[in-house]
């Protein structure tokens, strides 16, 4: 199955989504990878979800990657009396640790670790920011507030503290919980961390999970934005996460943050995913709003790997519909005349290591000689993700031994992964690669290719070799 986009299409599952006929679909209408919200999740329904997304994976032949997305520290008030209770602007209100429910004075903050970390002045923003309360005092037990502006609070709403740097680590003991049942089912591909603070959050989760998943660090706080390069250094991909950044950050520097984070990404060779309320109007209509169309075509403009759908495929009255919009969207930035100069113009020098040089080379070659393809062999994943680092304008397909390694690199721009054994000599190499590039439709008998390697085969990191070949007048064998 051949995509005729780059940028990867990234699934929310949820009640609209989880049954494995709609799965399918939304694999057929363009969903390469899909998230499980663990926010929301049983370990049970993880597990069956995982179950369903492994048989559509049988049934089309193409690996497919899933995310389990961790729920993070998320702060949240406690119970009100009557469910909730109505403010005013100028009032005080206090938080604080008592379980009486709360009422239009006080209420609970269930989180005793945040009150050393709260000032006077600090912001604390509920509800999406829909209320906005001022620190005014705060004596380690409560924290009393002015209302600036907003006028309800309810039960278990979200509470984020912009202006605080929290003692409080990436993983819950509901995290953890999660995270072990994660690691149990030995079949996701990647774990995405909610609110991380500081790369020593990305390293504890690091030495529980090794590499046995992908760590994918949400950028929702400016904490994070604060130590972001050492935050890349250390995750293997990047979320772009708006929804939470839009309220711990102003909301008018989402979009050039989003810009900043998709460069950086870019330049480390690390995949980057842009997410959250990209055809939000599509949660209840068939159709999305001009700015949600254009909201996507910047993020593929932008060169992200992958784009994101919530709601929209996961609760939402058309997922299938939000996901082929989506593709549609894609594939049409991607024949942009001014595609091609745009994705030039943000490429990066390349590192001095052997993978960037070929990586490099075998770009330019496939562009000069007009190739079909560039097939990378990728036991790790880093010669094909280091391909994808240059945006070559010819299609990449990865080839690689280890299902895991082409399920990860679903979310890698440009990649067209294919499970493969390794090769028993050179000539099986180039023999293997045209087959392949035949079979997936990539390239027919009479085209070139080139082809790059780390010979002997199976050696992480150690790519030192292209090749240019012929597909032979039989599609199956190279010359
Ligand atoms: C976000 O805040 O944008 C996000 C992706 O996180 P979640 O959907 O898990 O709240």
């Amino acid at each position: 199955m051949r995509r005729l986009r780059k940028v990867k299409i990234l699934a929310t599952l949820g009640p609209a989504s989880s049954d494995e006929g709609t799965i399918q679909k939304l694999h057929e209408a363009g969903a390469d990878l899909f998230r499980i919200n663990m926010s929301h999740s049983s370990h049970d329904m993880m597990r069956t979800l995982i179950e369903r997304i492994r048989n559509v994976e049988k049934r089309c032949g193409h690996p497919i990657g899933i995310l389990a997305d961790l729920q993070g520290p998320k702060l949240r008030v406690g119970k009100f009396a009557e469910g909730s209770a109505q403010l005013v602007a100028g009032q005080t209100f206090t938080l604080d640790q008592d379980e009486t429910p709360g009422d239009s004075t006080r209420a609970q903050l269930p989180h005793p670790e945040i009150f050393d970390a709260v000032q006077p002045g600090h912001r604390l923003l509920i509800d999406d920011g829909r209320l906005h309360l001022k620190a005014v005092s705060c004596d380690g037990k409560s924290i009393v507030c002015t209302v600036v502006s907003g006028t309800k609070i309810s039960d278990r709403k979200g509470v984020s503290l912009p202006d605080s740097t929290l003692g409080v680590s990436a993983l819950t003991p509901k995290d953890h919980l999660d995270l072990d049942a994660v690691l149990a089912t030995d079949d996701v591909d990647w774990v995405a961390l909610s609110f991380i603070q500081r790369p020593e959050d990305i390293a504890e989760v690091r030495k529980i999970a090794r590499s046995r998943v992908g760590l994918m660090a949400k950028i929702e706080k400016p904490q994070a934005i604060e130590r972001i390069d050492e935050i890349i250094e250390l995750s293997d991909a990047l979320m772009v996460a708006r929804g939470d950044l839009g309220v711990e950050m102003p909301i008018e520097s989402v979009p050039g943050l989003q810009k900043q984070l998709t460069r950086a990404c870019r330049r480390a060779g690390k995949p980057v995913v842009v997410a959250t309320q990209m055809l939000e109007s599509m949660i209840t209509a068939p159709v999305p709003t001009r700015a949600e169309v254009s909201d996507v075509a910047t993020a593929v403009f932008e060169g992200a790997d992958a784009i994101m759908l919530s709601a929209e495929s996961a609760a939402g009255d058309y997922p299938v519909e939000a996901v082929s919009t989506m593709a549609a969207i894609a594939r049409k930035v991607e024949t942009d005349p001014n595609y091609t100069g745009i994705m030039q113009a943000q490429r990066s020098e390349p590192e001095a290591t052997g993978a960037d040089a070929i990586s490099l080379a075998a770009r330019q070659i496939a562009e000069t000689l007009k190739l079909s393809a560039i097939v990378c062999y990728t036991s790790s994943g880093t010669t094909g993700m280091r391909t994808s680092r240059e945006r070559p304008q010819v299609p990449i397909i990865a080839l690689s031994p280890v299902i895991q390694t082409a399920r990860r690199l679903s979310v890698v721009w440009g990649l067209h992964c294919v499970v493969t054994e390794d090769a028993h000599d050179l000539d099986d190499m180039v023999d293997r690669a045209c087959r392949i590039v035949v079979r997936e439709e990539f390239g027919k008998p009479g085209d070139r290719v080139i082809i790059s390697a780390g010979v002997p085969l199976g050696t992480p990191g150690a790519t030192n070799m292209l090749r240019i070949a012929y597909i032979g007048s039989d599609g199956l064998t190279g010359i």
